[in-house]
């Protein structure tokens, strides 16, 4: 399918560090190890999200649509942008639509990425990033990737 290749071609081209597209690679081929894959692969047996401790945990849920994660997707820096990158579309290979620009796509990457970082360790019990400061670090995070790409260093995942 055409829209289907064009959408993988505008993954991989995006400005973004490696290891976040590599997530949305993951999110969008869903091979994600969400509560809900690993039930379906028999690994565990509770799809329980790690987060809010009450919703079933699958790849949307996990790091967009968790009750716990709506201070952050409702916050108004996305109306800098245009088109809501909240739409969940954006992520569907099958239904998408690539209307939020390259730097929303960049920022809303990088937000998703560092939400499924802070519930693998919230998963671990391990010390993690406040939701309240979760913009704060990918604001760190993007300046540096920018200050990185502008030096010309390459690799930096
Ligand atoms: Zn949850």
């Amino acid at each position: 399918m055409a829209s289907k290749s064009v959408f993988w071609r505008r993954l991989w081209k995006m400005k973004a560090l490696n290891k976040i597209k590599i997530l949305l690679w993951r999110t969008c081929s869903e091979t994600l190890p969400t509560r809900c894959n690993l039930l379906r692969r028999k690994v565990l047996d509770d799809p329980t999200c790690p987060q809010c401790g009450v919703e079933i945990e699958n790849t949307m849920q996990a790091k967009w649509e968790c009750k716990q994660l709506l201070t952050i997707w409702e916050k108004g820096i996305w109306m800098d942008f245009e088109g809501p990158p909240s739409d969940l579309a954006f992520y569907r290979p099958g239904s998408f639509s690539w209307r939020a620009s390259e730097t929303a796509g960049t920022l809303f990457s990088t937000v998703a990425w560092s939400i499924w970082c802070r519930r693998n360790k919230v998963r671990c019990n391990e010390p993690s990033v406040p939701l309240g400061k979760i913009l704060e670090s990918v604001a760190s995070l993007l300046m540096e990737f920018q200050s990185h790409t502008r030096s010309g260093v390459k690799a930096l995942t």
